[in-house]
């Protein structure tokens, strides 16, 4: 009997799931090169997660995947309050604050403007001991946040904080796809919340492309046109030729199926950087119909693999639902209940009927 397609909640769901999957399964790999791979995990690259009983870990990817989540699950709220705030990015802007919390730094020295109105920091996701561990975070985006501790000066687009274009922006914007029906709307706000950290044009723009990939795979549309759509919406921004050039790049590489990692780095690079990042991961996602085969792709090259896994997995994700996810992996996914709890409580917020109660407003408070 053939199974029902998924639904959006099934596919959110999938995305997040399987970002933070992806995000597991290369962060065993980020520093190794594909020689070293093969060394340690045989001809064929790592294959499974981690072996059964323990626990495979999560990196800062999907650490700050989630403090995205929660921030637009905030500024939803605010919203409901205050229509005509439709701005998502400084809620996510005070949830990457509580995020340099947990990285190993008191709330004064990470709150900066916040810590005005808040002795400690406020809501249910940094209650969870398991988000205060060190899994190698970027420095871009730490330096970024400490940046913003000092001066409260929120970055942008048009007030670029640096230059950079390292990974660190699109690896945490699948959730953005949540934020608005319309896809424009859903670039921007990637955009935006990008450019927190990110100040290269490619740095922020794959963002948007990923969230606008996510946001119509929910709606069921297939990969090739959601593909289509983004980049569409690309062409309308200024210094999109790098990250349009990578992006054609990918499309033109899933032609020839499944490559070797060599291929796949001599085409696509190694993923440090945005667009190559997005690159790899859609690549993945594209050239192999299998979940397991396509998030196996898109870690085993010398690059940063647990930012390529975790796009190939929001996107895949996405595209088949949670329920497609590799159950023996989700079981020793560490932080699987938090992923699950917070995108439930996402599709809550985002539902036409979100609660009004003082433990929503506890759980995800708004001002
Ligand atoms: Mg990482």
């Amino acid at each position: 009997m053939q199974q029902a397609p998924p639904d959006a909640h099934e596919r959110f769901l999938g995305s997040m799931l399987g970002g933070a999957l992806g995000d597991a399964l290369g962060f065993a790999v980020e520093f190794h090169s594909m020689d070293k791979i093969r060394e340690r995990h045989g001809a064929a690259g790592l294959t499974e997660p981690a072996p059964a009983q323990e626990k495979a870990e999560i990196s800062d990817d999907t650490q700050m995947m989630l403090f995205t989540l929660e921030g637009l699950i905030r500024a939803h709220v605010a919203r409901r309050m205050k229509p005509v705030d439709n701005d998502p990015v400084p809620e996510v802007q005070h949830a990457y604050q509580r995020w340099l919390h947990t990285q190993g730094r008191s709330w004064a020295e990470s709150a900066g403007p916040y810590a005005v109105h808040l002795a400690e920091p406020d809501g249910w996701l940094i209650t969870e001991r398991g988000l205060f561990a060190t899994r190698a975070p970027g420095n871009t985006c730490m330096t970024a946040l400490i940046g913003f501790a000092r001066t409260h000066r929120q970055a942008s687009q048009d007030n670029a904080i640096n230059d950079s274009k390292g990974c660190g922006g699109v690896m945490r914007a699948a959730p953005v796809a949540v934020w608005s029906h319309d896809p424009a709307e859903v670039f921007h706000a990637a955009v935006g919340v990008a450019a927190l950290t990110h100040g290269h044009p490619s740095g922020y723009l794959s963002a948007g492309v990923l969230a606008v990939i996510v946001h119509q795979l929910i709606r069921a549309v297939p990969l090739p046109d959601a593909v289509r759509l983004a980049r569409d919406l690309l062409l309308r921004w200024r210094g999109h030729e790098e990250q349009l050039r990578s992006l054609d790049a990918a499309v033109e590489l899933a032609a020839e199926g499944i490559v070797a990692p060599e291929r796949l780095e001599e085409r696509l690079g190694g993923g440090w950087v945005g667009e190559e990042a997005l690159a790899i991961g859609l690549y993945a996602a594209l050239a192999a119909p299998d979940v397991r085969d396509a998030l196996r792709l898109s870690v085993n090259h010398s690059g940063d693999s647990d930012s390529t896994g975790m796009v190939c997995g929001n996107i895949v994700g996405a595209l088949h639902g949670d329920r497609a996810l590799p159950p023996e992996w989700l079981d020793v996914l560490e932080l699987r209940e938090v992923v699950t709890a917070l995108s439930q409580d996402a599709l809550v917020e985002f539902s036409p009927a979100p609660p009004t109660n003082a433990t929503w407003s506890t759980r995800y408070p708004a001002w």
